[in-house]
């Protein structure tokens, strides 16, 4: 089913091997910033939404190839939509850990951890990275708008569970869209929702891709910066801002030489495709992950896929984004 991509740079993990559930979107939450587009037919109850064999076997595939798995800082588990509605998601981290004893990154929406089986499967991660955009239930519906039936109290207090139970690094997301979630009433909510909470760091971020929505704005970056400095001084935690500096490399420092270029570069498009399929990048954002030695070398890499409609671009934030042609 295609789930492995990269090794790819991830700003916060390192040279990051991600694993995606979901090929299609299979999500309780329709976010107005979601990078993977509407969500068209929003599921709340577990199930067994993917081939679970066929993951594993992708995984066993990967690891026999014990140079490829050498790339790899973290195996990040994610979907394209919300990675825990998977129910064999407990027996799909605890195979990962078996076999790459690599440290292991879930990313969730946060939604499912009312529920203790969730927390007890995630509890095997290294790193669990959640999200909550508002601690009050009005901005909380403008801007992830779940699916019915999805309280926030209930989000919130699984969130506070789970931050007391976990032993591993908690990292909460916060994404802010501007006039929906940034007023002075939703800092004060979420800081005193998190206080009671056990986590190590805050990272947040705004709308720096081309969001679901086209009116969901990024918050200017001084407004963010102010909202970030609110928050580390009442929990007194550290915060990361997006943009941040300085990913590690997937590829080695030197250029490929004259004679392997061509066929590096058909790996290197293969693996760039499977990173905006994921999401949508720019030739800057393809470059520091890939090493490619500049965006205009990007640009002329992806020249051929830009013409024959199989990547298109789309602007965003002043920005150009690649992404799959839809
Ligand atoms: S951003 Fe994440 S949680 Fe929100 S709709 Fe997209 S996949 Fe779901």
């Amino acid at each position: 089913m295609n789930c492995i991509f990269g090794p790819v740079n991830s700003r916060r993990l390192g040279r990051s091997l991600g694993i995606d559930l979901f090929l299609d979107k299979i999500c309780n939450l329709n976010c107005l910033y979601c990078e993977v587009g509407r969500t068209i037919t929003p599921v709340g109850r577990r199930d067994y939404y993917s081939d679970t064999n066929a993951i594993l076997a992708e995984i066993d595939r990967f690891c026999s190839d014990t140079s490829r798995l050498a790339e790899v800082d973290v195996v990040t588990v994610t979907a394209s939509g919300e990675p825990t509605l998977h129910k064999d998601l407990g027996k799909i981290l605890r195979h990962i850990k078996a076999t790459t004893n690599k440290p292991l990154a879930v990313l969730t929406n946060g939604t499912t951890l009312h529920d203790p089986q969730v927390r007890a499967e995630l509890l095997v991660a290294d790193i669990v990275t959640p999200s909550l955009d508002s601690a009050r239930e009005e901005s909380f519906r403008k801007i992830d708008r779940p699916i019915q039936g999805l309280h926030l109290s209930e989000i919130i207090a699984g969130l506070q569970a789970f931050s007391h139970e976990y032993q591993g690094k908690l990292w909460l997301e916060i994404l802010f869209v501007q006039g929906i979630n940034d007023t002075d009433a939703d800092i004060e909510a979420l800081i005193a929702a998190l206080r009671p909470m056990r986590i190590d760091r805050i990272q947040l971020n705004t709308v720096v891709r081309p969001p679901a929505e086209s009116f969901a704005h990024a918050v200017p970056s001084p407004e963010l910066s102010a909202i970030g400095a609110r928050i580390q001084e009442a929990l007194s935690l550290p915060v990361d801002f997006p943009h941040e500096p300085a990913p590690k490399t997937v590829f080695p420092e030197q250029s490929p030489s004259a004679t392997s270029c061509a066929a590096d570069e058909e790996g290197i498009v293969q693996a760039i495709v499977e990173m905006l399929q994921r999401r949508p990048c720019t030739a800057a954002d393809i470059d520091r992950t890939f090493h490619i030695q500049g965006p205009e070398k990007v640009e002329r890499l992806l020249e051929p896929l830009i013409r024959s409609h199989t990547l298109q671009i789309q602007e965003h934030g002043g920005q150009r984004f690649y992404q799959i042609a839809s």
